[in-house]
This record gives C-alpha cells, sequence and structure tokens, in this order.
C-alpha cells in the first residue's frame, strides 16, 4: 500500500520502498487544480541513484518528482504541489510548458541502445543481456531501433503512482516526453506500455489482454435468447443462462459458425447479492 501525505508519497505497510532526495531545481507551486497531467520519461541514465544525484545538481538544471528504479525502489525529488523542470519546451494539445501542468515520473532506463558486432550496448558502454533488448519501431520513427526493457517492478510500481496521483490530483492525462515534445525526445519510447498504462489508470479498464485484442468488434443479441456455450457446438455445456434479445456484447474472436463473445449488461442489482472484490 502506498499513500500521499503532504504531497509525498509514503509506504503505509512498508511494502514500498521510497526515498525522499530533494532537489533545488524546481520552481514554485501549480497553480489551483493543478497538476492535472503525468508525464513519462526515461532517465537515460547508468543507475537510480546517479539520475537522482544529477537531477538534484545544480548544473543539470532539470529534475522530476519521482524516479523509479529497476527494482521498484522509488526517489522522490520533490513535493507534488512543487513545479519541476521535466519537461522542457514542449506543448499538448493547446498548451505550452508542461512543466506548469504536470507531475513528471522518470523510469531508470538506458533507452536507445547501441548495435555494435556483439551484441547490444547503452550509450554509457554497457553490454545490455539479450533478454532487456526491445527492438522496436517508435511511433515517429520510420525503422525499428533496439531500446532497454523495462522490468515488471517499474511498470507495477509507476500505475500505482499514477493511480493514488490520480485519486489525489484528478489527473486527466498522461503523455510521454516524446508526445509532448516529438521534435527532441524519444523517451519513453516503444518499450514502454503507455497505452495500457492509460487505459489503466484514466479509463479503467483492468483487462490484462487490451494490447493484445485486434479486431475486436461488437455485436448485439438478435434471437429472443441465445444460448452461450463453453465450446464453438451446440452439444457443449451452457456457461450462463440464454441472453436476452438486445443484449450488447463484445466479440472477441470468431470460429467457423461460432463467436466467442463477452457480455456486457449494465442495470441495477440488489446490493446484498454482490460479492465485491
Ligand atoms: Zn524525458
Amino acid at each position: 500500500m502506498m499513500k500521499i501525505e503532504n504531497h509525498k508519497l509514503k509506504s503505509v505497510e512498508g511494502d514500498f520502498d521510497i526515498l525522499y532526495q530533494e532537489t533545488s531545481n524546481h520552481s514554485n507551486k501549480f497553480a489551483t487544480a493543478l497538476p492535472d497531467t503525468i508525464v513519462i520519461h526515461y532517465t537515460a541514465g547508468s543507475s537510480l541513484q546517479s539520475s537522482a544525484d544529477w537531477l538534484c545538481n545544480h548544473d543539470a538544471q532539470a529534475s522530476a518528482h519521482i524516479i523509479v528504479g529497476k527494482k521498484g525502489k522509488i526517489i522522490q525529488l520533490a513535493a507534488f504541489d512543487t513545479i519541476t523542470w521535466h519537461a522542457g519546451i514542449s506543448q499538448w494539445n493547446e498548451r505550452k510548458n508542461l512543466n506548469k501542468f504536470s507531475i513528471g515520473i522518470e523510469i531508470d532506463n538506458a533507452g536507445l541502445l547501441e548495435k555494435r558486432a556483439d551484441g547490444y550496448y547503452t550509450h554509457f558502454g554497457e553490454k545490455v543481456k539479450e533478454s532487456n533488448v526491445v527492438i522496436a519501431k517508435h511511433k515517429f520513427d520510420q525503422e525499428e531501433k533496439a531500446w532497454e526493457a523495462f522490468t515488471q517492478e517499474q511498470i507495477k510500481v509507476v500505475e500505482k503512482i499514477c493511480f493514488i496521483l490520480k485519486e489525489q490530483y484528478n489527473i486527466i492525462e498522461i503523455v510521454g516526453h516524446d508526445d509532448i515534445a516529438p521534435e527532441r525526445k524519444r523517451d519513453p519510447g516503444p518499450a514502454w506500455p503507455l497505452r495500457k498504462l492509460k487505459e489503466t489508470i484514466l479509463y479503467g479498464r483492468k483487462d490484462d489482454n487490451s494490447d493484445q485484442i485486434t479486431n475486436l468488434s461488437k455485436g448485439i443479441v438478435t434471437a429472443d435468447y441465445l444460448n452461450i456455450r463453453s465450446k464453438p457446438s451446440a452439444q457443449s455445456s451452457k456457461v450462463t443462462d440464454p441472453i436476452p434479445k438486445g443484449t450488447k456484447l463484445k466479440i472477441l474472436e470468431t470460429k467457423g459458425d461460432w463467436s466467442y463473445v463477452k457480455v456486457e449488461i449494465e442495470g441495477w442489482v440488489s446490493k446484498k447479492w454482490l460479492k465485491t472484490f
């Protein structure tokens, strides 16, 4: 568990490793009703601590609110009510200079990798294990490139932080640094699951397979009552009571004359007969 107290992250039951290391690289407090946006970055640095130290160094003229290490350790550099310097020259929709509107989350990651004869290397000369190399095309590039993979801990911890930030500050947008500075920036890049993070945090979608489902289409039941079965066969068992006419459903897969569907029904039910998770 994690919570925000005085605009700082706190681990509730000691299950998160959170350190506060204050940077002097910041401006004043946010204006009323701000921040409302989260900007995701990778550090392109060699370690969590070296990136934290750099963003606390006056010479950097840069900072962020949070850095997340490869094992999920969190270093907070400034309180969430304070403007930090992570976005630089930037624009999103009609707004310019996103520092004034956003919380910056840096993730310890080398970013773009360099291919050499014997494998892939970071820009600071460290060889990266094959299993930690992601070959992917950045949305603003023409060709595929190599990127360092993010860790599962980073994905989980960043999602958790975004979740409680949204509860506290009414976050309405999550963007990558590349989205707001496409001429200059490529972070967090294609190795970071930004779409999934946005769907989970902003739209509350919990479906873990949402990135894999393609060609998703919707349907509506035209029979008076339609049986829903465990296998694509009229002999197989029924999953539940027949679905009434007019019910809307999502078609996840089609096999011959059969469609695998997810039923979406909305309505009021007696609360005492519900188990919540
Ligand atoms: Zn950045």
